[in-house]
């Protein structure tokens, strides 16, 4: 556990809780030196023949070290304690914001708001309180069993035998419920889905009037319940066995004393002195017997933060590898090139082979029946995912070489599913051009048609979004990215356009946002209506993945293909 937290602490955290490992581990051994002369001490006192003084004096001495070294690491303690969960939740934010969004399932998102807000701030009582115990049930008996050395050398054979099956059977008993723990964990993250499913269907759920959809929460919860009951099941044969153990233990070194006593190889004194030790190690291995609950619970923490730090991020490449060089037609004119670019979700391919070039200004619109991978394309264009092969050049260079904040500053999107901080309409507005004046945000914000909105809103820009932007409509909140992107104005800008039919006045929007935006860089528009198609500089057609037709409007009408038969549908459907 401690080999796992020290993996994945940053150096300063792990500096520091090595130091603190290294206090408690001296406060221990200074612990057992002590009990081990407290066992002398008895000892030469109750012989006659021997003086107890010299034993007292040391014992003073090594009791005042375990005081003054257990005080530093009592201290320290509670600092490592939160600065290593300070460390831990900044390093689970920045991996966080590494990895490939297609990283982040319901299911794993559930596992890092857990992790973030509930197993985080319990690891900090792992430095803080648990590690002392843990250390002292350890290393104590050893130091102590070592000491005892001085009184007779077997007994520290005996103590040290005793403590190493101790030790294993705490183990067995532990791994045994950690078993269980994880089974527990995980069924619990299969209720939590449910809950939120249950919870996200009720429209549904109502107007359909299906009372029995609950049956699926039930039985999660059900297994919630069940697994629960078998991880206490699993928890108190292993203490029962455990107890059972020590008390074994005890007898058989108070058996193995009595019989060197009648065997006259040990003084009856020293069999005191023995025992009084062995009976105060005895109770050291009960009270680390009882934490061992806690430092399951941390280590099944411990474990899924690792597994979360342990997935790679999207890799920055050094270099461009070697492909055919990037003089396209029109040379400098090009910003986009994607060259020969395929992909697919879990081996499913969505895309084979796209390549084609975006004009530094103008307008591209990607075109297409419903699956044949336009958004994916479009998401590849913004990294939220790296191509299975090919490459994606951004004014000549790879996206992976990119920095994140270069590729944040180059690139806008207003994509169907965006999400707006919780903050106000004017913000989010900004996070397209911070340092934007007043007067353009307020321009950005009616060409994008929030003019209406502001205005019936009783403090206007300034007016709350709530979290993810719930307290807006969808169509609202896309006009607020629309907005964004019109501030920022980007060299390259992706949208989105809504199915024609189900959003009109979106729709117009975004083709005149795109417009507007095709005079000063490059737009991809992922088109549905014919009015945003018709304006387009070029037109890419894809289907099943493949780009099948290129050119403009006028081309493309004029032959048959993919193309003619999209603009026959629209018109059918088209208003
Ligand atoms: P379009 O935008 O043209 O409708 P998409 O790019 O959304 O197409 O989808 C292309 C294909 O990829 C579809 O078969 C879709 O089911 C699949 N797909 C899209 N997103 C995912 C995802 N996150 N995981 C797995 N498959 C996906
Ligand atoms: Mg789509």
């Amino acid at each position: 556990m401690l080999r796992t937290l020290y993996r994945i602490l940053p150096p300063a955290a792990a500096g520091q809780l090595a130091a603190l490992t290294a206090w408690l581990a001296a406060a221990a051994v200074l612990h057992g030196i002590a009990l081990g002369l407290v066992g002398i001490v008895v000892t030469a006192s109750l012989d006659s023949g021997s003086s107890a003084t010299p034993w007292l004096v040391a014992l003073g001495t090594v009791a005042l070290g375990f005081v003054i070294v257990q005080w530093v690491a009592q201290m320290t303690a509670f600092r490592v304690g939160s600065g290593t969960a300070r460390a831990l939740h900044l390093r689970l934010g920045d991996h966080l914001a590494q990895l490939p969004l297609s990283w982040f399932n319901p299911t794993r998102q559930a596992g890092i708001i857990d992790t973030a807000t509930t197993g985080v701030p319990q690891l900090m009582s792992f430095p803080a309180i648990l590690l002392r115990p843990a250390l002292t049930a350890l290393v104590t008996p050893a130091a102590a069993a070592l000491t005892l050395a001085l009184l007779d050398w077997r007994f520290t054979l005996a103590v040290l035998a005793a403590t190493a099956l101790a030790w294993y059977v705490s183990r067995y008993a532990s791994r045994l419920a950690g078993v269980i723990d994880a089974r527990r964990h995980r069924t619990s993250g299969e209720a939590t889905n449910r809950v939120l499913e249950y919870a996200s269907r009720q429209p549904l759920i109502r107007t359909d009037q299906r009372p029995d959809d609950a049956s699926a929460l039930h039985s999660a919860l059900e297994g919630v319940r069940r697994a629960s009951l078998r991880s206490a099941g699993t928890v108190i044969p292993g203490l029962l066995l455990f107890g059972l153990t020590l008390n074994i233990l005890f007898a058989g070194l108070i058996a193995f004393g009595i019989a060197r006593v009648t065997g006259e190889s040990l003084t009856v004194p020293g069999f005191v002195g023995v025992i009084v030790v062995v009976a105060r190690l005895t109770a050291i291995a009960a009270a680390g017997a009882e934490l061992a609950a806690g430092l399951r619970l941390q280590h099944g923490i411990l474990t899924r933060l690792a597994g979360i730090l342990d997935t790679p991020p999207l890799p920055r490449i050094s270099e461009v590898p070697a492909g055919p060089s990037v003089e396209s037609p029109g040379g400098g004119a090009v910003l986009v090139h994607a060259d020969r670019v395929s992909f697919g979700y879990d081996h499913t391919p969505v895309l084979a082979e796209v390549s084609f070039t975006l004009p530094r200004r103008g307008l591209t619109a990607l075109v297409g029946p419903s699956g044949s991978g336009k958004t994916t394309l479009v998401r590849l264009l913004a990294r939220f995912w790296d191509p299975t092969s090919g490459r994606i050049l951004l004014d000549g260079v790879d996206l992976r070489t990119l920095d994140p904040d270069q590729l944040a500053g180059g690139i806008a999107t207003v994509l169907q599913d965006d999400y707006l901080l919780d903050s106000t309409i004017g913000e989010n507005i900004r996070l397209g051009r911070p340092e934007a004046s007043e007067a353009e945000l307020a321009a950005a914000a009616g060409a994008a048609g929030l003019d209406t909105t502001i205005a019936g809103l009783p403090d206007g820009l300034d007016s709350p979004t709530g979290p993810g932007g719930a307290q807006l409509s969808g169509g609202q909140r896309q006009r607020v990215c629309i907005a964004r992107a019109l501030l920022k104005a980007a060299p390259l800008t992706l949208l989105d356009e809504a199915t024609s039919a189900l959003d009109p006045e979106n729709t117009r929007l975004i083709s005149a946002a795109a417009r507007r935006l095709a005079t000063t860089g490059s737009v991809l528009v992922i088109a549905h209506n014919l009015d945003t198609i018709t304006h387009a500089d070029q037109i890419l057609v894809l289907d099943q993945g493949r780009i099948v037709q290129r050119g403009t409007h006028a081309a493309l009408t004029a032959q048959p293909g993919r193309y003619q038969d999209l603009v026959r549908d629209h018109a059918g459907s088209s208003p």
